[in-house]
């Protein structure tokens, strides 16, 4: 038996199907890019609404996936985009009332984790949590999962976004700002906005932009933006592993595909004789897997909702939500099943 999971909290439409031993049986993404400025929350949901029907049949398709092999249907309840949720939630209701199969709620930052988790056989990450809209490090303590830090103000690739747009750029900003780098070398100095566990990036910008205008090149400009931005991201990750007594780091998000952060963290983990695990790329950005391996997780620990108990919860916060697979052991595969999946793909 297989689990559906849709993904749509903010750009990225995403059908993922996998098995109950964490294999990638299909995956369909599409991402919603705006012709200019950042994401509009109602276009989002139209490039939604217009796309998940299609992603749908594809995933199944790719996967040779009958209907009557799926087990239960899951969504990303929340935290996004109100409407961008809604659109992901009614086409998986419609499923599982075509189907008469269960549905199941997951939040979308645990299933970031989750399946960084499965993939990586660690049984208890810290996971350094980079996206578009989020930036947070979470570890699981005392029967949830628990934000330990995180952006006072936006998330760190709206900040990279916003960024290269003011510099002449097009959405996404975070790879071009990576290549950009690449050509760099000069650091030039940034506010440095850490806050205990929680960081800041919004001086940063207005710095970025201040030295723009005076005429520091755009190479330059994105190596002291990424050295500034992501050593503030490894600050925070290593004091939650030194508060936890921890001995492993995860990525998810999409500024966790970045190749400076990602040997920075190393690093860092390396560095205190621990182990650090980044996801395929395709599994680091929103996707309807990391849902459908979650959903698998919840369904079986009994979290199903009836229809009428599935509204979408654009604010969902990670602590507020239960995990009672966490607390049973033997739910999760040993790393070599997860190597596998981790092949698939
Ligand atoms: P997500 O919100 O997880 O779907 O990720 C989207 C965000 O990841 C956007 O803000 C992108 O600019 C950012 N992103 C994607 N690839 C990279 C990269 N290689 N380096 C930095 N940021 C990236
Ligand atoms: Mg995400």
């Amino acid at each position: 038996m297989v689990v559906l999971g849709i993904e749509s909290t903010a750009h990225t439409a995403s059908v993922g199907i996998v098995d109950e031993r964490a294999r990638v049986v299909a995956l369909t993404s599409d991402m919603h890019k705006p012709a200019h400025g950042g994401i509009h929350p109602r276009e989002a949901a139209n490039h939604h609404v217009d796309l998940l029907p299609g992603l749908v049949a594809r995933a199944l398709a790719d996967g040779h996936v009958a209907p009557a092999d799926v087990e239960a249907v899951a969504f990303a309840q929340g935290p996004g985009l109100g409407p961008c949720l809604r659109a992901g939630a009614t086409v998986a209701r419609m499923l599982a009332m075509a189907w008469d199969r269960p549905l199941v709620p997951v939040n979308h930052c645990v299933s970031h984790v989750e399946i960084a988790r499965v993939l990586s056989g660690l049984d208890d990450p810290v996971l350094l949590y980079a996206s578009g809209g989020n930036t947070q490090v979470i570890a699981y303590a005392r029967g949830r999962y628990r934000v330990l830090g995180e952006t006072l103000d936006v998330g760190i690739g709206n900040f990279l976004d916003k960024l290269w747009i003011a510099l002449g750029g097009t959405f996404p900003g975070g790879p071009a700002l990576e290549r950009e780098a690449l050509q760099g070398g000069a650091l030039h100095p940034l506010p440095y906005s850490v806050h205990g566990m929680d960081v800041a990036f919004s001086g940063i910008l207005t710095a970025a932009l201040a030295l723009h205008a005076r005429g520091v090149p755009r190479p330059d400009l994105a190596y002291s933006v990424e050295v500034t931005a992501y050593s503030m991201l490894t600050e925070i990750t290593e004091r939650a592993l030194a508060h936890l007594k921890g001995r492993a780091v995860v990525l998810g998000g999409g500024v966790a595909c970045n190749e400076r952060l990602r040997g920075m963290v190393r690093a860092m983990v390396e560095g205190r004789g621990g182990t650090m695990f980044a996801p395929p790329r395709s599994l680091c950005v929103d996707n309807g897997a990391m849902i459908a391996w979650t959903g698998l997780l919840a369904h079986r620990a009994g979290l199903d909702v009836p229809i009428r108990d599935s509204a979408v919860a654009p604010r969902q916060r990670t602590d507020l939500v239960r995990t009672p697979w966490r607390e049973a052991p033997g739910v999760v595969p040993g790393p070599s099943v997860a190597s596998r999946a981790g092949e698939a793909a």
